[in-house]
């Protein structure tokens, strides 16, 4: 099932051994035919890099479900260690793909 969702999240990098869905896909391409928008800047609020990536995310949320999140990424984000461990505040209006299979 995909959901989708449109605000300002916090959110924090998962690691491939975290991931609920194991396949491959063109994470971008995914986000960009469900959010119906084109990946533009990377989603962390500040940061001004091109989205290159579609990042594998937790979003904070009440219940804390462990979901996978898309959200696009530039490729400095994805691999920002700091964003493994703490959450990080994403733009206004941006739009995270929740999927589980
Ligand atoms: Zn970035």
């Amino acid at each position: 099932m995909i959901s989708k969702f449109i605000g300002q999240y916090f959110v924090k990098n998962k690691s491939s051994k975290e991931y609920v869905v194991t396949v491959s896909r063109n994470w971008l391409e995914f986000w960009s035919k469900y959010s119906t928008r084109t990946p533009l800047k990377c989603s962390i609020k500040g940061c001004s890099y091109e989205s290159e990536i579609g990042g594998h995310v937790k979003v904070k949320t009440k219940n804390n479900k462990d979901y996978d999140y898309i959200i696009p990424l530039c490729k400095k984000c994805n691999s920002n260690t700091h964003l493994y461990s703490c959450y990080y505040e994403t733009k206004k209006n941006s739009c995270v793909i929740r999927f589980n299979e």
